[in-house]
């Protein structure tokens, strides 16, 4: 299994494209502005989008996404996501009045969108992959995603702050490679990152220490006014993992069982 970052940042401005990650050819994991750079060739294989909340850092280029692949795909874009996300998405995005209703489009029988709800703890196959909800904590539902296909896992916590249900689900997954987990501000700003359900690299400190696991760690969602600082940060983590930063185009290949 392969996974490209597609976009990480937690803003946009020059090269900076909001969360959006590509499992394969025909997944995506949110649907932010990253997205806008896959070819259009690329933009028809995606099947499946696996949502971690509604915010629109994560869910810009879903509708655009949709009614450029409408007339040009078989069948429907298969969405996931928690109950509570589908149904805003259907109130306010889907409503005829942000966009149009693709679960009724081109055609009532014959959609451009399936909206799929997924229970915490729920497993989704997809061919050989296997995602896990992953417990997050932020300001509207949330969830994180565990992706594997038998061997190692790689889990992606979308936008977080620390939860004891996040680290017991981290502590369980034994064959953990890869963590990509958020630190969005800076411990000066820990006030707004606390009102915002954001990690600051202290919090995301507090959180890896506790864990016995110790995959490999980046931290994603910077936002772009605040990196430097947020880099000096994660630098001076007296942790026994190096912690680096996310990058766009970064790729992770899963190694399955063997
Ligand atoms: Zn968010
Ligand atoms: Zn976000």
């Amino acid at each position: 299994m392969k996974i490209r970052v597609l976009g990480c940042s937690g803003g946009i401005g020059g090269e900076n494209r909001t969360t959006a990650l590509l499992v394969d050819d025909d997944v995506l994991i949110d649907c932010g502005t990253g997205v806008g750079e896959l070819p259009l060739q690329s933009l028809v294989r995606i099947d499946h989008v696996l949502l971690t909340h509604t915010h629109l850092d994560h869910v810009a280029m879903l509708p655009m996404l949709l009614d450029t692949v409408a007339d040009l795909r078989q069948g429907p874009v298969r969405v996931y996501g928690l109950p509570e996300s589908l149904e805003a998405l259907r109130r306010h995005v889907f409503n005829w009045q942000m966009w149009p209703d693709f679960t009724v489009l081109p055609e009532a029988d014959n959609p451009g969108l399936l909206l799929l709800p997924l229970q915490p703890g729920e497993n989704l196959q997809l061919g050989t992959r296997r995602i896990r909800l992953v417990p997050a904590l932020h300001t509207v539902p949330a969830t994180g995603y565990c992706l594997d296909a038998g061997g190692e896992a790689l889990v992606f916590t979308g936008d977080t702050v620390d939860n004891p249900a996040l680290r017991r689900a981290l502590e369980a997954i034994s064959e953990l490679r890869y963590l990509l987990i958020e630190a969005a501000l800076p411990d000066s700003s820990l006030a707004l990152a606390q009102s915002a359900g954001h990690l600051t690299p202290s919090g995301l400190f507090a959180l890896l220490e506790a864990l016995t696991v110790r995959p490999e760690v980046f931290v994603t969602h910077l936002k772009p006014g605040h990196v430097r600082e947020i880099t000096a940060q994660l630098a001076s983590a007296r942790l026994p993992q190096t912690l680096r930063s996310l990058a766009r185009d970064q790729v992770f290949v899963l190694n399955t069982a063997s």
